[in-house]
């Protein structure tokens, strides 16, 4: 049976057409599952019968929430869902007096083996649907009983490795008919698929692309993130160009800055030149560390000092705080730990 989160207005019109109703019919389905309505028989103006034929045809199933974690230290909260297979994600809110930001996961687990990230250690077991993403919003929206403004792509997974079922969510998480969040408002974070990029430029989208970069040189980034080996920083470059010449947008830059890794005046200076002139920002992302390796955070000089040198090429950088460090809140350790002690208490299913 297929969830109706999945759905465009268009298609649950031709849906309706098909099955003897008016089109306008899924106008009305639609305002209430995005008022935060998922049962059929809470939707008022909707007949008996449509109701019944809806339910023979569709569910609105969201994910059950597990367990919320709250950070003391922020105010971060991390939310644990789990969907009907067992499989577990996170999605990560954090509270701004501009709004609410959600953080949500675009796969269970990823495929694309960077070193430092615990979302990929034990690769990727499957893409999520349009209608799993979108309900992360939705069922957290419901959960605080307050609106989510603000979305980013960057939780577990490579969006651009499930990217029909992202260009979807896109679609309808800033439709009219659907939760009206605003394409200002959402950012994608890739790791660089640069075919991929050149797809999603052509949408004319205005969401902000952010990319993964991490290093200055395709030899530094191969020792960080495999999929240098497949796209070349250059080859990169040249899709963001593409990208803000069709769009018009800003790109941001991710850097997690990695203890002798990636952290050196050279490297700042290397990046400065690479890309200087360009319509950009750059976000320094002090690394979080994690259990299953060795990467280790920079100092809070060296970060500054970076962050000086990027300044002194006229980038504009950020350093992100860090949110939740008390709560795992980096990306895939909140899932993975519970995981594991699952299977300490011998039970593999939430
Ligand atoms: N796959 C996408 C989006 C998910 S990861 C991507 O690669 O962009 C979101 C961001 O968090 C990416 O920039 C990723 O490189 C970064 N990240 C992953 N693990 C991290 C860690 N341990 N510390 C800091 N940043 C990390």
């Amino acid at each position: 049976m297929n969830n109706l989160l999945n759905y465009t207005l268009e298609e649950l019109k031709v849906w309706m057409k098909e099955n003897g109703e008016s089109a306008f019919r899924a106008q009305q389905v639609f305002s209430w599952i995005y008022k935060g309505v998922n049962e059929f028989e809470g939707m008022k103006n909707i007949s008996k019968p449509l109701v019944s034929k809806l339910k023979e045809n569709f569910n609105i199933d969201l994910p059950k929430v597990i367990e919320v974690y709250k950070s003391e230290i922020d105010g971060t909260e991390k939310f644990l869902l789990g969907f009907e297979d067992g499989n577990l994600i996170e999605s990560v809110l954090m509270r701004y007096k501009h709004g609410n930001s959600i953080c949500i996961s675009t796969q269970v687990g990823c495929a694309m083996g960077c070193k430092f990230c615990a979302s990929t250690i034990e690769g990727k077991v499957r893409n999520l649907t349009t209608s799993e993403i979108l309900s992360q919003v939705l069922t957290v929206q419901n959960f605080i009983k307050d609106r989510i403004s603000n979305i980013v792509l960057m939780g577990s997974g490579e969006p651009l490795d499930n990217y029909d079922n992202v260009i979807k969510f896109l679609e309808v998480v800033s439709a009219e008919y659907g939760l009206n969040i605003g394409q200002r408002h959402i950012t994608l974070s890739t790791c660089g698929i640069v075919p991929k990029i050149y797809e999603l430029a052509d949408k004319d989208f205005s969401i902000t692309l952010a990319i993964s970069l991490h290093a200055f040189s395709d030899e530094k980034r191969k020792e960080i993130m495999p999929i240098a080996n497949k796209y070349s920083i250059k080859e990169i470059l040249e899709a963001c160009k593409y990208y803000i010449d069709k769009t018009n947008r800003r790109i941001t830059f991710e850097y997690a800055l990695v203890k002798g890794v990636n952290d050196g005046k050279e490297d700042a200076r290397a990046l400065g030149n690479l890309l200087k002139g360009m319509l950009c920002h750059v976000n320094l992302i002090p690394v979080n560390e994690i259990k299953e390796n060795d990467f280790r955070r920079s100092s809070k000089k060296c970060i500054d000092d970076f962050s000086e040198i990027l300044k002194n090429y006229g980038i504009e950088v950020t350093t992100r705080r860090e949110m939740g460090s008390d709560i795992n809140a980096a990306c895939g350790q909140l899932r993975r730990s519970y995981m594991e002690t699952q299977e300490l208490e011998g039970s593999k299913k939430w």
